[in-house]
Order: C-alpha cells, then structure tokens, then sequence
C-alpha cells in the first residue's frame, strides 16, 4: 500500500508530468470509486476546471481546481497513469480525466481507491480526523504521550492509526520499530515521553529518506508514472524474513500483529519491561506502596536509596568534594544541604551530577532486570525534576491535606509551618494530577492502599504476541 512517501512521489510525478492543465471531460468507468458525488454530478462539476496546484494530506493527494478541491486515496494499490495522448482504458482503468494536454488514467485492481470532490473553502471530511503530519511542529512527545494514555495497543499498530500521525503505513511502522528498538508489541500506552521523541525522530528521518529515494517499490506498490522507488534498498526489516538483521547478523522475524505482517529483529527488538516510576508527595504513603510491591515479588527500586548509597562511595564523595571545595571528611547529606542552600549555581552542581549518577544506576538495573514484566522505581521529585520523561508510566500516590498534616505531625514530628515549607517546594497536587497517568487516593487505611495497588497491577498490559 502506498504511504506517505509514495503518495509524495506521486503527487510530484503528476504536477511535474502534467502541468496545470484544464479538464475538458470525464469517464467514470466505475462509479462507487465515486465518495461524495454522482458520476453526472462529478463529470459535471469537473469539466472546465483547472489544476491550479498539487498537495498531500496523510496519504491522500489533493488537487486544487478553480472553484473545487479534488481529493483522492489510493488505498491499496491504485495507480494513476499520465499520457500526452489518447491512450484506451485498461481491464481495471476506472476513470479517465480528459485533459486538454492528455489524459490521466485510474487504475486499481483491488477498486478500494476513492475520489472526493469538495467545494473550495468547505472543510473536507475525509480529512477532519486526521492526526498532524509527521513533519509538523504540532507532532510532539507530549502529544503522543497523551494520545495513547494507558492504550493497551501494541505500537506498531498504533503507529498506523492516521488520526494519532497522518501518513505512516505497514512498511514504515515496522522500520520505525526497528530504528527506536521497539518489540512491535510493546503497548503504546506504556512509552516514555524520551522514547515518544525519539520515534517522532527517526520517522521524519526514515520518512524523509524514503522521499528522497522515490518511495520504496515493493509488490504491491509501484509509482506507475514512470518511477522507481528506490528505498527498499534502505530498509531493515520490512521484507526481509530469515535475512541476518543489518545490525546484529540475527535472522529477521516475520508475525502477525493484529492481522498485518511485521517484520522484527528478535535481538534488536527484544521485549523490554514497563518502567513505572512512582511518586508522591511527602507523607503520602509512597514509601508504604513501594515496600508493597516488593513484598508482591516486583523489583522496586528508590531514589534515595541509591542517593545514599552515592554518598558513601569514595568516588561521589571524591566529585562533591571537588565541586564543593572541602575536606572528604567533612561531607555528609546536612553539611551538603547547608553549603547548597544559599547558593543556586553550586546547587544545581551538586544535584546536576548526582541525579546524572542516579540515573546511571537505574539505567543499569533495568538491564540486570530485562526479563521482568514490570519494574518500579520510587522517585519523589518525579515532576519537579523532569524525569517523568524518563518512565513509561508514572503512578501518583496522594493524600488529602488533613491526611498529609496528621501523618506528618504524628509519625514525623514535623510542626504546621515546617509541613507547609516542605508542600511549597513541590508541585500541588493538582498539578501532579494532571502530568501522571494514573493516581491513587491514599486517605484511609493501608489495607485499602494495598488494594488499590493490587487493582492498578492487574490493569497493567500483559504482553502477548498473536
Ligand atoms: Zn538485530
């Protein structure tokens, strides 16, 4: 089926064959290739108007007439084809377009191509559900992140949806895979809003590489205006069963993911486990939910923990003295916290490299626990800090405000004003709320936490291939 860079190179084909030519008459040879208009109506309508330009939207190709927008898809495998003269139709020629500099010719085995006729000025619907183009600036992680929030679809699918990205199809989808070393199933409700950048990424690089060549020319699609695509020749997996991966000499895999082909490095694309990173503001019960989980046999992970183990390993302890230009000795987590206070430059410093430490050490245990389904990382500032781009799925524990004050006071000893400073160097939680893509109401006893934990479990995807 043709896609985005396909339709491009035909669009380009046809303005640069044809010119701006005026129709002079039309054979509908099949009507129901007809969307929104009757074959009289559309001959009708057609005939005198001139192609006064040539676009595309998604994988439609659109021609603007005088006073009409002509919109047509190709779906499966149409083709147009261009003469100077008058050529006779073909078995599967379903309408001709008279020209008064030749003739365009329609011709579509399979007959699932469309044509749609649209006054200038009036909203086409074919195209109002349409997702931004893969090159538009509208396209970002947050975007896309928010699209699939808690989707149990697998991404390779999803990449297909043309109202999340107008333009990708089967072939592209998988080589987007491949180039962000995605398993084609990995939900795409469970994708880190780095991963969501980088996908965004390497489409416009794959995309765009594949307009320079032509399009890709595969069975089911050639150009039929005289041109070769030529990018089969860059592509890595698509097509490509039982050939060593260009990466890693692993033969490529062919499966079916919701019924359409897809081609996979099993090496490159190996399934990996759903980082969920849970956070909370102080008092909430985080803490509580993380000794939950790891008492269910999940792999838990905290911030601070690794932070204080940084801080007894000569090396950190090395690096701060640097920055902070004291005696090792001297340092401990008060003596930091005082020389950082009053002092926002060292501050960011500080927390620059050891957040760049602590992130290290995640990194390398999600690759000691690859083969796990799910793995929990405790992260307080999750927001504040930004690292929410970092996670596949961010899980809030909250409390109300009286539940907050009475824990705080009661297990910590903590006063009402030091409280209210400690709330005010976070974010509400409202606005924790917003940014998280799932949140548990902590305000009553643990036993209820542990069911609310218990059902956000369950709901979390279970991977299967078809
Ligand atoms: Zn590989």
């Amino acid at each position: 089926m043709p896609e985005l860079p396909e339709v491009q190179t035909v669009i380009a084909t046809l303005e640069k064959q044809m010119g701006h030519p005026v129709i002079t008459g039309i054979r509908v040879i099949y009507p129901r290739i007809l969307a929104n208009r009757s074959p009289e109506d559309f001959s009708a309508i057609l005939k005198g108007q001139k192609i006064e330009s040539y676009g595309r939207r998604g994988k439609f190709l659109l021609f603007t007439l005088t006073d009409y927008l002509l919109i047509a898809h190709l779906r499966m495998e149409g083709k147009f084809y261009y003469f100077h003269e008058p050529a006779e139709p073909y078995k599967h020629t379903h309408l001709v377009i008279e020209l008064d500099n030749g003739q365009l010719h329609y011709n579509d085995v399979r007959k699932f191509g469309r044509f749609y006729l649209y006054q200038k000025g009036e909203e086409p619907a074919c195209l109002r559900e349409l997702g931004p183009e893969p090159f538009s600036e509208q396209l970002t992680a947050d975007y896309l992140k928010k699209y699939c929030r808690n989707s149990h679809t697998a991404i390779k699918s999803q990449l297909l949806d043309q109202n999340m990205i107008a333009g990708i199809g089967n072939i592209y989808a998988n080589e987007i895979c491949f180039a962000c070393h995605l398993d084609p199933c990995h939900q795409a409700g469970f994708i880190s809003p780095d991963k969501w950048e980088e996908i965004i990424q390497q489409t416009r690089r794959i995309l765009g590489e594949a307009i320079e060549a032509g399009g890709t020319t595969i069975r089911s699609y050639t150009s039929s205006l005289g041109v070769t695509g030529l990018f089969q020749q860059n592509l890595y997996v698509q097509s490509r069963q039982g050939e060593p991966c260009r990466v890693c000499k692993t033969p490529i895999e062919k499966t079916r993911v919701n019924g359409r082909g897809t081609y996979y490095c099993p090496s490159c694309q190996k399934r990996q486990p759903i980082v969920i990173a849970l956070t909370g503001s102080i008092g909430s019960g985080k803490s509580e939910a993380s000794h939950y989980l790891a008492e269910q046999g999940y792999e838990v992970i905290s911030c601070d923990a690794i932070n204080s183990q940084l801080l007894q390993e000569r090396e950190t302890l090395a690096r701060l003295a640097g920055i902070l230009n004291c005696p090792v000795e001297k340092l401990d987590r008060q003596y930091i916290a005082s020389r950082i206070f009053a002092d926002a430059q060292l501050r960011h410093q500080v927390e620059a490299y050891l957040h760049g430490r602590i992130l290290q050490r995640i990194r390398q245990w999600i690759r000691d626990n690859e083969n796990e389904d799910y793995l929990f990382v405790e992260v307080p500032l999750l927001f504040e800090a930004g690292w929410d781009r970092y996670f596949d799925c961010s899980l809030l524990i909250y409390a109300d405000l009286p539940q907050l004050y009475k824990r705080l006071r009661g297990i910590r000893g903590m006063n009402d004003k030091q409280i209210e400073e400690r709330l005010a160097s976070q974010l509400s939680v409202e606005e924790k709320m917003a940014r998280s893509d799932q949140a548990i109401a902590n305000n009553g006893t643990l036993a209820q936490l542990h069911k609310s934990l218990e059902n956000f479990v369950k709901k979390l995807p279970v991977r299967e291939k078809e």
